[in-house]
């Protein structure tokens, strides 16, 4: 059993399963319509989980982090606010919607 903890609300759950969220988006490009569609997609890891009453829940993975595994617990980490921007790489906490470097906003689940 794996007990992962929300990193903003500290709600507690219970990890059933991993998957990955597709996202696609597409527009039309300017000059052919739709003939020539400007297309974004990608992927973001995400976790099942469970709460306390069995209700599932999806969450991006970066939204989540173990706290106990089989029972063992988890080295709480000294460095949870020590995440850097991925695209300035300044320190950035995980309250932080936006980077308050570059500005950039992160995923949030
Ligand atoms: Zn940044």
């Amino acid at each position: 059993m794996i007990k992962v903890r929300h990193v903003k609300t500290y709600e507690e759950f219970y990890l059933l399963g991993t998957g990955f969220g597709m996202y696609k988006s597409s527009r039309p490009g300017i000059l052919w319509g739709n003939l020539d569609p400007h297309e974004e997609e990608g992927s973001v890891g995400m976790l099942a989980v469970c709460d306390d009453y069995g209700i599932i829940k999806w969450f991006n993975s970066k939204s989540l982090r173990v706290i106990e595994i089989d029972g063992h617990e988890i080295k709480s980490s000294q460095t949870e606010s020590a995440l850097s921007c991925p695209a300035c790489g300044s320190s950035v906490t995980e309250a932080d919607a936006t980077c308050p470097s570059c500005g950039i906003g992160f995923i949030d689940g």
